[in-house]
């Protein structure tokens, strides 16, 4: 019989022993060699297919015809203009865009390419892709500007409370915090006319600290520092609304289906990506107009004369007045002049193919499968994203290339999937879980996602809480690649500036740690706040609930799959990581981000334990006990903000009519008796789960005291035990699909799981109870209300459904 000398022991041991660094560096050197943007990489898709298949796997590529934009032309422009001393004319002329640029005298032109470098082959080549923002809006405009800061929620509103004027300007902001296409949408909202966004040097560690040059070095290429021309492309998508194909929200992009306006998911204003070094002379031109609202924290670009101040130029708010700043002084002839800033986004939007490649291991079980994926589309070279996860998978897939020359038929059935589209807004994969939602949903039982699997060597780990012990244990199954060095990484930093406390090792190196004790001791890093390390580590903690920004959202937001996702990144005195520019490439992975590729292979290892022990246990190892706790934990988090707000909104409204007082009252009452009752149900839950738990370990015991050696007695060629583990199985593998709720999220339908969405307002990181939290958001009580009972259903529906009546 098949299996017969591949316990789950041995099977380890071949994962163990067969991802190879030189492989892995081979992998990485073809997969950045070529143009691999979305709808131009099929012949790595071909590739790729005929890999999986050389190792055994059933492998065919699926074709979707998806809305794309690719970028034709770009300028970017301050540019003086003679005002004509008629305000409203100089507005009308400001607004209608593209009028007399040749009465404009050009004071600074933006390169808005990035510095060719040595070693760094096809990011160079003339295949290169220009810096620009996919699904970004085709246009021109030249206008006053204003800087937003990280242009997320807070920063608008605090604009908005200061009137700043945003409508027909154009909107500078700062890189980092939120997803990048929700800072364009704020300033579509308040009616910018365009946006621009730029990589402050600042924003790379995480204490502040802006050398602007590098941890511990010289820029790129010479050391690990930012190259001060690199720019970080990506999507202006709104993908807090919705991901995939912007023109068929929840159904597959197949050639000739009906579409829908785009203009709900993307961007209708134009925007382009900048460098710091062409984001300076703009911003210092804004020095002393408007304000330099509170808490917003100075960036890395003072050195180089920027202050920081909203403008936009003239803008003298009376709060301001009399305080000494460096005002700009009238140039030239004297005659009132106005500073503009003049911006040109040419894209070609098209319909066109992409190409997923989808490889398949059957298992004895046919429907229970357990789906990995990763995208193989990259904005450019791409060695990190996703190259070091596409990698990572190639040789997970030679992995099970040896193990299938064993004999090995996997319990459980696996699919690989290598997605394309995914820079653009999760596009191939999103369009896939379209496609076989109902397929997914009923056969389905865990999706792990790897995308940037390493730029460094510190893990950042996140998963539906069913898989925590899943993944904790896969962890704790590898050493930590650099466990001793790490050390010397954080001290070699040290040299240059202070290393916050947190990052200090607690467990001795010369034990050599695993992975999770590594992940143990660095977890706490509060010394993130406010960077992009602390949206990207979704805030500390072991495991993270999955936010967005990858392809797990259609699996775990739209299917209900049970999805992780994990990559080894820079840490606070490492290399820094060029993030969607053209140093994200092979000669900087090598020398920087992980030399010797011994993270690629930590990353194919982990991945690899995660599937073995998803596919090769009897029960299905999931802990429903930790999903319990999870939904507590965050139910009292979501009543605490709830008291907060209700309090607030009290002590504000006994100024408003007693009327709509009593009626306030009234609705914060009912809906926090609501989510009163909600937290019983969760606790019933709990108790049910701590029992159901109990009672699949036993089993997963008994199995497992069966002599192995005895062939009859193995449990799948038993009718006894199939039955008992096929039992709690089918309640195991269909217990987070009790948290559906069909017609969606309020304003955005395709988002269909009531426990977990990407954040409103962040994209990123993930909101727990979206419904709850967003109407406690916007004191509407009678839709918290309507939140917590949807949510009290669930949680009474995935209760019964795993009472087991013995
Ligand atoms: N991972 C890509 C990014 O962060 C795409 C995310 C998305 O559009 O959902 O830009
Ligand atoms: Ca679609
Ligand atoms: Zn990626
Ligand atoms: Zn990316």
């Amino acid at each position: 019989p098949k299996n017969k000398d591949l316990g789950l022991e041995r099977l380890v041991k071949i994962l163990d022993e067969t991802p190879d660094a030189a492989k892995a560096k081979q992998w990485s050197k073809y997969y950045t060699s070529g143009a691999h943007v979305a709808g131009k990489n099929y012949s790595q898709a071909v590739w790729t297919k005929e890999k999986w298949e050389s190792y055994g796997i059933k492998s065919e590529i699926v074709e979707y015809e998806v809305l794309l934009n690719y970028p034709v032309g770009h300028r970017l422009a301050l540019v003086e203009r003679a005002a004509t001393g008629d305000a409203m004319e100089d507005d009308a002329a400001a607004e209608s865009g593209k009028e007399k640029p040749k009465e404009d005298k050009v004071l600074f032109e933006a390169s808005l390419e990035e510095d060719e470098v040595p070693g760094n082959e096809f990011s160079q080549s003339k295949d290169r892709l220009p810096t620009f923002h996919g699904y970004s809006a085709n246009g021109t405009v030249t206008a006053e500007f204003v800087y937003g800061g990280y242009c997320d929620y807070d920063s608008f509103k605090q604009l908005d409370e200061l009137k700043v004027p945003i409508q027909g300007n154009i909107v500078l902001c700062r890189y980092g915090l939120i997803f990048r296409g929700l800072k364009v949408l704020g300033a579509q909202d308040r009616g910018a006319v365009g946006v621009i966004i730029f990589t402050d040097p600042a924003d790379d560690y995480p204490d502040g600290w802006s050398g602007g040059g590098g941890g511990n070095g010289k820029p790129y290429p010479e050391g690990s520092g930012r190259q001060p021309s690199s720019v970080q492309r990506g999507s202006v998508q709104f993908l807090s609304l919705r991901p995939g194909d912007p023109t068929t929200p929840g159904y597959a992009s197949k050639p000739g289906v009906p579409r829908t306006d785009e203009h709900e998911a993307i961007p209708s204003i134009p925007s382009l990506p900048i460098s710091y070094l062409d984001a300076a002379p703009i911003l210092k031109v804004l020095n002393g107009w408007g304000y330099q609202p509170e808490g917003w924290k100075k960036g890395g670009l003072v050195d180089r004369g920027v202050d920081y101040w909203t403008g936009p130029v003239g803008f003298e708010p009376e709060r301001v007045r009399g305080v000494e700043a460096s005002k700009p002084t009238k140039t030239g002839s004297g005659k009132p002049t106005k500073t503009l800033l003049h911006l040109e986004n040419i894209v070609e939007y098209t319909l066109t193919p992409i190409w997923d490649v989808i490889g398949i291991i059957n298992g004895s079980i046919s429907d229970e499968i357990v789906v990995i994926g990763n995208h193989r589309d990259a904005w450019n070279a791409g060695a990190g994203d996703p190259v070091s996860g596409s990698t990572a998978v190639m040789e997970l897939s030679r992995t099970f290339g040896e193990m299938l020359k064993k004999d090995w038929k996997p319990l459980r059935t696996i699919i690989l999937a290598s997605w394309d589209g995914e820079e653009y807004g999760l596009v191939g994969s999103t369009e896939w879980v379209e496609e076989h939602r109902a397929f997914l949903m009923q056969n389905a039982v865990a999706y792990l996602n790897i995308d940037v699997a390493t730029s460094g060597p510190w893990l950042d780990a996140a998963s539906a809480p069913l898989m925590y012990k899943v993944f904790t244990d896969a962890m704790k199954a590898i050493k930590d690649p650099l466990a001793g060095s790490k050390r010397d990484l954080i001290h070699k930093g040290e040299s240059v500036r202070p290393v916050a406390a947190a990052m200090k090792p607690v467990i001795p190196d010369s034990e050599g740690i695993n992975v999770y004790q590594d992940r143990e001791r660095d977890h706490n890093r509060q010394n993130y706040k406010g960077s992009i390390y602390e949206i990207w580590s979704k805030g500390g903690g072991i495991i993270q609930p999955v936010g967005s920004g990858s392809d797990f959202v259609g699996f775990q937001d739209i299917a209900l799959i049970p999805s992780s996702d994990f990559s080894f990144r820079q840490g606070a005195s490492g290399a820094v990581y060029h993030y969607h520019s053209n140093y994200d490439s092979f000669d900087w992975m090598e020398k920087f981000g992980d030399p010797g590729f011994k993270y690629h292979v930590a990353a194919a290892k982990l991945i690899g334990h995660m599937v073995l022990s998803l596919t090769e246990t009897p029960v299905i190892p999931f802990s429903l006990t930790d999903y319990a706790n999870f939904l507590e934990k965050h139910l009292n988090q979501a009543i605490d903000f709830f008291d907060k707000t209700a309090k607030a909104t009290a002590t504000s409204s006994l100024t408003t009519e007693v009327n709509s007082d009593i009626n306030i009252i009234k609705g914060v009452h009912r809906s926090r008796e609501s989510l009163t009752r909600l937290g019983e149900q969760i606790a019933k839950l709990k108790k049910i789960a701590v029992q159901f738990d109990e009672e699949a370990v036993a089993l997963t015991q008994e199995i497992n005291d069966l002599d192995p050696e005895v062939p009859w007695y193995r449990w799948w060629q038993s009718l006894h035990y199939w039955a008992k583990v096929k039992e709690l199985n089918n309640k195991i593998q269909f217990f987070e699909r009790k948290f559906v709720y069909e017609d969606g999220l309020d304003g955005r339908e395709v988002f269909k799981h009531v426990v977990f969405a990407p954040g409103l307002w962040t994209g990123y990181s993930g909101a727990v109870f979206p419904g709850i939290l967003e109407s406690v958001e916007s004191r509407n009580w009678t839709n918290v209300e309507r939140w917590s009972e949807i949510i009290q259903k669930c949680v009474i529906d995935a209760t019964r459904s795993i009472e087991l009546d013995r």
